[in-house]
């Protein structure tokens, strides 16, 4: 099970919060103000949603606080406004990824799980088994099967599998598909996408003999073929 922490003074926007992410499977910690959220950050939480502007103490002030001490656990920067500055100072002081408000349920929960897919962190109750005729992408074993055999993925290929293979029949942007998978403060450019896509038909389609599953959108991106 997932701990995170839900700091945010609304009640009616952490309760939404805390509701989303709970019926994914996520356990959540309430706190309403900044000292609460640095207790619980202190604690055994794996991830943190932490609004810029808390009560007491300040989201970034939270977040210094904590990167001083040496914690790492990944933290998802909620804030009022899209203003530049404390995106830059989020990400300035270890900020992983930034929201802002308004913003739906389902983006969060997204991005909390992307998150904590780059952290590497245990998935949820219900990890993701995918089958593709003769190709299996187990979440929990971090594995691709042709035919049983794991073909061995490095850790980004096997995100950017997952990414594209649970949104069969989807087409996902190349700038999507970097977002989700290497995170938006990522810095190379969208050819990173397909040198990856590259890699991963040499290894699956190729050496397996399948049949192309990582269809070319052009002039947009990639989809993974509906079975
Ligand atoms: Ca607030």
């Amino acid at each position: 099970m997932n701990r995170i922490v839900v700091a945010e003074d609304e009640a009616a926007i952490r309760e939404l919060l805390v509701h989303h992410l709970g019926r994914e499977g996520f356990a959540c910690v309430e706190a309403a103000d900044g000292p609460t959220a640095l207790r619980a950050a202190r604690t055994s939480a794996d991830l943190m949603i932490l609004d810029v502007g808390l009560p007491v103490l300040d989201g970034f002030d939270v977040l210094r606080t904590l990167r001083r001490e040496g914690r790492e656990l990944p933290v998802l920067l909620l804030t009022a406004r899209a203003d530049e500055i404390d995106r830059v100072v989020g990400l300035e002081i270890g900020a992983d990824d930034y929201v802002t408000k308004p913003f739906s349920p389902r983006e969060i929960v997204a991005r909390v799980r992307a998150i904590a897919r780059r952290a590497g962190m245990a998935p949820q109750s219900a990890p993701t088994l995918l089958v593709f005729d003769r190709l299996e992408i187990d979440e929990a074993a971090r594995e691709v099967r042709v035919d049983g055999s794991d073909v061995g993925l490095k850790p980004r290929e096997f995100a950017l599998l997952l990414e594209l293979a649970s949104n069969a029949g989807i087409a996902l942007s190349r700038s999507t598909l970097l977002q989700r998978v290497w995170g938006f403060d990522f810095e190379g450019d969208e050819r990173t996408v397909d040198v990856h896509v590259r890699r991963l038909r040499l290894k699956i389609e190729e050496a397996a003999k399948l049949p192309p599953l990582l269809q070319t959108v052009h002039g947009f991106g990639y989809k993974f073929a509906r079975s």
